[in-house]
């Protein structure tokens, strides 16, 4: 990126004025050979020519303006400023993820989380996740963990690239994929360790959560959590609806991943539950 910078403003200086060179991003994220751009309201009229001199200078084939990621499937939507593919193959810690960029998150912000997760898996062990995305947490722990995955994933279309990540990562012998709500899987009593990789609603699947858990079982539960609730919060509410569905629970773990609002973090408690 050092060299980048200069090439990119060297190149735009020509045709922008140095106001508007100066609010040329000076961040940015690559997944695979797709460039997610942040780009000021300011810098609207000249957006396509932005796009195609940092394609040209990073080298990639397709660029996005970032905007929002919402609603229940955490679906992206971003605008497309340069090139027509978005769908691209990133490889992280030895994985490779197939996605649809502009549709479906993918957070730098969590590859320490989807790193720590392909350490903390065990082989042999039975793994629920109940978010599965594109395999984003689950993919490491049957790739390099070598644990059986069941991953639950309700977005038709995520789902598509979840089955083709099993592929493309050959783990079709321990993974297998479900395209329904984690609310209507019916295996009960039946995970070693439970994967919760949602945010802001995850409380309301803690119930689901325990019926999917074997007597004992170790769940990552994540959630979006106000600064002044932290740190009682988010593990108080869990032991609370854990103990009115007959578990106690015990925190292991607690790490922030990243902030998700002014004010507001990602946080993610390991916690071991076990039946009373
Ligand atoms: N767990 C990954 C991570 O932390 O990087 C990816 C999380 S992604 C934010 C959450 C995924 O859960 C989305 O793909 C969404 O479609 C899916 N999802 C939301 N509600 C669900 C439900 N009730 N059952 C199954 N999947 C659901």
């Amino acid at each position: 990126t050092q060299l980048i910078k200069p090439r990119i403003r060297k190149i735009l200086s020509r045709e922008l004025s140095q106001e508007l060179v100066e609010m040329l991003p000076k961040h940015w994220v690559q997944i695979g050979d797709v460039l997610i751009l942040p780009l000021r309201q300011e810098l609207e009229p000249y957006k396509h020519r932005i796009a195609e001199v940092y394609a040209q200078v990073i080298g990639v084939k397709t660029v996005l303006r970032k905007g929002r990621i919402g609603g229940e499937f955490r679906e992206t939507n971003y605008e497309v400023l340069y090139g027509s593919d978005t769908v691209t193959v990133h490889v992280e810690n030895g994985i490779r993820y197939k996605l649809d960029v502009a549709k479906v998150m993918f957070s730098p912000a969590n590859v320490k989380e989807r790193v720590r997760m392909a350490k903390v898996a065990k082989p042999g062990e039975l793994v629920v996740d109940m978010f599965a995305g594109i395999g984003h947490l689950s993919l490491p722990m049957a790739v390099h963990g070598k644990a059986r995955v069941i991953a639950i994933e309700k977005s038709p279309y995520t789902f598509q690239f979840l089955v083709e990540n099993i592929e493309l990562n050959r783990v079709q012998g321990r993974m297998t994929a479900y395209n329904i709500d984690n609310r209507d899987f019916p295996g009960e009593n039946v995970a070693d360790r439970i994967l919760m990789g949602y945010v802001v609603t995850t409380h309301e699947f803690i119930p689901k959560a325990l019926s999917i858990a074997k007597d004992e079982a170790v769940i990552h539960y994540h959630n979006t959590v106000p600064e002044r609730l932290m740190p009682e919060e988010p593990f108080r509410t869990f032991r609370e609806i854990a103990r009115e569905h007959g578990y106690e629970a015990e925190k292991l773990n607690e790490l922030v991943i990243k902030r998700y609002a002014p004010g507001v973090w990602h946080v993610v408690v390991d916690v071991r539950v076990f039946k009373r």
